[in-house]
């Protein structure tokens, strides 16, 4: 009777143990990134519509450096790069014109939140203040998504109501629980006017926003192009390391199950990124957490370090 019981509880043991087996070695493999894209963006048209109005181009891209969560771990990052550890770097990007106008893309957290989020990550606040100000200063402010790191700043603004009608979220952005999260209370949602519209916009001369769900329902990205000619594209979190894209690799199923992801919809998107650097080496995706890819387009003055 006794020897059983062991034996069941053997059994049960032995098939628990298989079961956590099974889901870690699913949940660190990845989604394959396929070979052909499906991800419905012309670089043509982006490019078209980014010039269409003829009004000047603008002169620069400048980034404000804010905070940085170290010790993620990089198989969460990368699928299959090992057992280090890497920093996620939070930045708020500036698009420049010559006329002193400027659109920023993408904001950072407030401290609360962000420390609520990461405990015991570095943040600026003299950086998180020159960004607030920025805010107030900006002809127009969009993001990439709704995740809190690129727009708290925003939903804890003590400017919300003097910058509302200048902040430009999206109505997928606004609707997502994750913009709830981030701090758009529905009586802060209420302020904002949700901008409306399909697959590509011209926000302004020059920046065009591109509609790509997956990493978030409100997930966009935001191409830019300078009056000297030099592309980027602002991916938000399609990507989380240079390599994600470079390889092209995702991020493991863990993380998609982690972030309700649409892992299929990113698996496209990242090869038609990966595509663009071939096809289009003169356009530069920015991954905005990857700080080592920042200091090299500072190196070579394709971004700017701090705000107007
Ligand atoms: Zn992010």
């Amino acid at each position: 009777m006794k020897r059983t019981l062991w034996r069941r509880v053997g059994l049960v043991v032995a098939g628990l143990v298989l079961v956590v087996v099974v889901v870690a070695a699913v949940g660190l493999s990845d989604v394959d990134v396929p070979e052909t894209s499906r991800f419905d963006a012309d670089l043509g048209a982006i490019r078209a519509l980014a010039v269409s109005t003829g009004a000047p181009l603008p002169t620069g891209l400048r980034s404000q450096h804010v905070g940085r969560a170290s010790g993620v771990p990089q198989a969460l990052v990368v699928a299959g790069s090992g057992f280090g550890e890497v920093a996620f770097d939070f930045n708020a990007y500036q698009v420049v014109y010559a006329d002193a106008r400027t659109v920023l893309v993408d904001f950072v957290s407030d401290e609360e939140t962000q420390q609520a989020q990461f405990p015991g990550s570095e943040f600026d606040a003299a950086a998180y203040s020159r960004v607030q100000e920025a805010l107030r200063r900006a002809d127009a402010t969009v993001v990439t998504h709704e995740h809190f790191d690129h727009c708290a700043g925003i939903a804890h603004s003590a400017y919300l109501d003097e910058v509302a009608s200048k902040v430009h979220l999206t109505d997928e952005q606004l609707r997502s629980p994750l913009a709830q999260e981030a701090g758009f209370t529905a009586e802060r949602r209420a302020r904002l006017a949700p901008l409306q519209y399909e697959r590509l916009h011209l926000l302004r001369p020059g920046v065009v926003l591109i509609k790509a769900p997956g990493h978030t329902p409100g997930t966009q990205l935001v191409y830019v192009r300078l009056v000297d000619g030099r592309e980027l594209l602002l991916v938000g979190d399609v990507a989380w390391r240079q390599d994600n894209i470079r390889l092209p690799r995702m991020h493991p199923r863990l993380t998609n199950w982690l972030g309700d992801e649409d892992a299929q919809a990113m698996a496209h998107q990242l090869r038609w990124l990966h595509d663009l650097l071939r096809t289009a080496p003169e356009l530069h995706p920015v991954v905005t957490h990857d700080g080592a890819q920042l200091q090299d387009y500072q190196r070579r003055g394709l971004i700017q370090e701090g705000l107007l």
